[in-house]
């Protein structure tokens, strides 16, 4: 049998209509999400804008999990701002509030955890760090479509947050993101940082006569065909999150008695998260015997992030205050198994066997 790690869910355009350059942006209401959304060329796009938003310079710092994508360090150390690095909670992979209580300084000026896996952050906790010392939030919820935290949507709880469509999410047209404003002073400018910097969305609706360079901006808006191929492709986000959870359930109900024997570990879901299942992994020791096992078995399985604060760009541009041991950990430990919409039972079941003989 052959496993891919992953199938991306791409649907093909059947209304060629054109979209207007003004319906790129603005309010956009997408699968319950209610605050201003702008679609974006991609999450890391999404990213920059809020750098460019907080008008971050050399000096500030801003802190964030070394247990992340680079794009999620790249889009904030361009701007100069150093990179702090907090540690994580071994449970959930996310920033832990501990590492980012001891991190803060007068000079913090966002704090930008992610959701791995599409399982919340302690939002909770965080965002009570954020009101203590007045510093912004700003969520990468780049693998969250649909995840929530209580019952607040992933993205739309800090200050502003980030979606991906990229085609190792849970849902892609191809490349797209979305920038969630979710406090209102930032609207306006938003939409100009979208727009190159230009209060074009005020010369769409009438208000200016022209329209004319405001601000630092970009051509960040995601390009209508890829917005068109993202709305036939939403209807679909219900089913598709459905079938990774009973994917996900099958591979834990599966795995458990091997974590009861104590030879391997998986995620622990706080309360507070309802997740989409973007990602399954295991957690163990002999990582690297089992990949190998498993892709002479056909099964392509993946390890994650290397810790941005080991590599020799990250040291560069950042900081860590406190020892980032969780982080070390997970990062050698880690295994992503296959996941993604229309996996059948049988190759579930096969993923399954495999690993269990593998530790026999
Ligand atoms: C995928 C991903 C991104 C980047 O998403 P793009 O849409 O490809 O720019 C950013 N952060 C995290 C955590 C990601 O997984």
């Amino acid at each position: 049998m052959n496993i891919p790690f992953s199938k991306p869910f791409v649907k093909k355009i059947h209304d060629d209509t054109a979209i207007l350059p003004s319906q790129v942006s603005g309010k956009m209401k997408i699968y319950g999400y209610e605050t201003e959304t702008l679609m974006t060329v991609s999450a890391t796009g999404a990213l920059e804008m809020m750098g460019l938003l907080l008008d971050l310079k050399a000096g500030d710092e801003v802190i964030l999990p070394s247990f992340t994508y680079a794009a999620t360090a790249n889009a904030f150390a361009r701007t100069g701002a150093k990179l702090i690095f907090g540690d994580i909670d071994p449970d959930t992979m996310n920033l832990d509030p501990v590492s980012v209580e001891g991190a803060v300084t007068d000079r913090t000026k966002a704090i930008i955890p992610i959701h791995y896996g599409g399982v919340s952050a302690d939002m909770d906790k965080l965002t009570k760090i954020g009101h203590a010392n007045n510093i912004p939030i700003l969520e990468d919820a780049a693998h969250c479509i649909g995840a929530k935290n209580g019952n607040r949507l992933l993205g739309t709880i800090g200050d502003m947050g980030c979606l991906s469509f990229h085609p190792t999410k849970n849902i892609s047209c191809g490349q797209g993101g979305a920038l969630f404003i979710n406090r209102e002073f930032w609207e306006e400018p938003a939409k100009e940082c979208l727009h190159q910097g230009t209060d074009r969305m005020a010369f769409y609706r009438g208000d200016v006569s022209e329209y004319t360079w405001q601000r630092l901006g970009g051509a960040y808006t995601m390009n209508p065909y890829s917005l068109k191929a993202l709305y036939e492709t939403l209807d679909f986000i219900e089913a598709v999150t459905l079938e990774r959870q009973k994917v996900w359930q099958n591979y834990y109900d599966g795995l458990k008695t091997l974590e009861d024997q104590g030879v391997l570990k998986l995620a622990k879901i706080p309360k507070y998260a309802t997740f989409n299942a973007h990602i399954f992994y295991v957690l163990t020791p002999y990582r690297q015997a089992l990949l190998n096992y498993l892709s002479e078995a056909g099964i392509q399985a993946y390890t994650h992030y290397e810790p941005l604060h080991l590599t020799k760009i990250g040291q560069k541009l950042s900081e860590n205050r406190g020892r980032l041991s969780q982080t070390e950990k997970a990062a050698s430990e880690l295994l992503r198994l296959p996941i993604y919409s229309g996996m059948t039972e049988m190759e579930q079941a096969y993923v399954i066997e495999k690993i269990k003989h593998f530790f026999k």
